[in-house]
């Protein structure tokens, strides 16, 4: 199968320019650019479909490297299926998802990841890789760490938050770094101080001040920034590269910022939650339990526009969704009389592209070239994918999105794909959509409709990325 992209306009973190793209199998095959116009640069060449991108963007398949399918939390689970959460997450122009296996407390490692094959093997339509969630520090899962990276899962994640669930004490967050140190992975942290925010918590709760507003009020900023900086600090002790993962305060954007000016392989992501929404939709009664994550959504003031100002600095890298859906109703209203007992996440996967594109790109906060970056090309390089994905190069894997710049779309759920019963952007009006998503050369969505395959995602085996000549 043979397809030419014609006269696109192709947009890298690099730069742009018109070309036709010539995908032949799985990959592409030419790019053609010529002197004197791109136009038919490839014209005489065979092909099965000629796709017309003129006046369109084509960019690399997004990537997003924070996702939660299916994930059991706060006794319910996370609503999209591997199968229901790629497919929405085509919709949206991402076309690789890299989702969180978890271990069990007191099993294995190999255990969590094998559950999390199962589930993702046969349902996604585009391809998946796996970071590893440690909730058990010792002697065998360490072991078990250099295993996870040769099988090409070399990041792990551990969390400061969540005391009694996820939560690791500091000894145990510093002896997986000194192993990922031996090993060449990355430590991925939830940088929260979760036995303070405990402590608030149940302190607003005695109160009487249980509605979700005060989940956001209980997790302070300084909580965030002191998390942060202890556990860059311990991965500078330990010799390894760490990756802040949701990062949503000035606070940890500052630790951040100070590592990485002392040159440490400090990195971090943001999300879209954390640059378009506030506190303020929090409030509302129990109507703020549709935006209940962790960390949770800051003032405005300061923190949207020191979010950015990283962005654009490169003090953030990546911007990812945390896709974690739970519908508001049955799901969210567990959490009734009690904001600490609302399953914590947010639906994302299929509006991150569009979003970023809208509220950087369109409102003149990044370039086009940046929003490739901080949505593909980025993570494709610290998560050991580049230039396999996250690239429009000769011999990569042909994950291409056909972008209109000009489109007005509207959001909301009576129309997303993802298996929840709300949006957090509900009504808003975005500029930029996905014309044509392609998945190894296949086109998945075309006009808003799905023609793709359940199963079609296969695992990408990931390799441990250079982090010292990406810092
Ligand atoms: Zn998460």
């Amino acid at each position: 199968m043979r397809t030419l992209i014609a006269n696109g306009t192709i947009v890298t973190a690099d730069g742009s320019y018109v070309a036709d793209v010539l995908v032949d199998g799985e990959t592409i095959a030419a790019i053609g650019k010529l002197p004197e116009g791109p136009l038919g640069a490839l014209a005489g060449i065979a092909v099965d479909e000629t796709i017309d991108a003129t006046g369109k963007y084509v960019i690399p398949g997004a990537i997003d490297v924070h996702t939660h399918m299916e994930l059991p939390f706060g006794g319910t689970s996370a609503k999209d299926t591997f199968e229901s959460g790629t497919r929405a997450a085509a919709f949206g122009g991402t076309t690789t998802i890299v989702d969180f296996a978890v271990q069990s407390r007191g099993k294995s490692l190999r255990d969590g990841l094998d559950t999390w094959h199962a589930k993702a093997e046969g349902n996604a339509v585009v391809d998946y890789g796996f970071h590893m969630i440690m909730s058990d520090v010792n002697d065998d899962t360490l072991a078990e760490m250099d295993t996870l990276v040769a099988e090409g899962v070399p990041d792990f994640k551990l969390f400061t938050a969540y005391p009694g669930v996820f939560y690791s004490p500091d000894d145990h967050v510093f002896r997986a770094m000194q192993q990922t140190a031996k090993n060449g992975g990355l430590i991925m942290m939830h940088a929260e101080n979760g036995p303070a925010i405990d402590v608030v918590a149940a302190r607003l709760v005695a109160d009487g001040k249980t509605d979700p507003y005060y989940h956001g009020v209980a997790r302070y900023p300084i909580f965030e920034g002191e998390a942060t900086n202890r556990v860059i600090r311990l991965a500078e002790a330990a010799g390894v590269p760490v990756y802040i993962v949701h990062l949503s305060a000035k606070d940890a954007l500052d630790a951040v910022r100070g590592a990485r000016d002392r040159g440490a392989p400090a990195f971090a992501e943001t999300c879209p939650q954390y640059l378009f929404l506030s506190l303020d939709d929090l409030g509302n009664g129990f109507e703020g339990a549709k935006f209940v994550c962790s960390p949770p959504l800051r003032e405005k003031d300061p923190h949207w526009e020191e979010l950015w100002r990283g962005l654009v600095k490169d003090d953030l890298q990546v911007v990812s969704t945390d896709h974690c859906p739970f519908d508001f109703h049955e799901q969210k209203e567990l959490g009734r009389g009690d904001f600490r007992k609302i399953p914590n996440g947010l639906p994302g996967v299929e509006d991150r592209v569009d979003l970023l594109h809208d509220g950087g790109v369109i409102q003149g906060r990044i370039s086009r070239e940046r929003w490739v970056d901080l949505i593909s090309t980025g993570p494709a390089k610290l998560f050991g994918m580049y230039p396999r994905k996250g690239a429009i190069a000769v011999g990569s894997d042909a994950d291409i999105v056909v972008y209109d710049p000009g489109r007005m779309r509207t959001i909301s759920a009576k129309t997303h794909h993802m298996d929840v019963d709300y949006s957090c952007y509900e009504g808003w009006s975005v500029q930029g959509a996905s014309d044509v998503v392609l998945s190894r050369g296949t086109v998945v969505v075309r006009d808003g409709a799905f023609t793709g395959t359940r199963g079609a995602g296969r695992f990408v085996k990931r390799s441990a990325a250079d982090y010292a000549r990406l810092a």
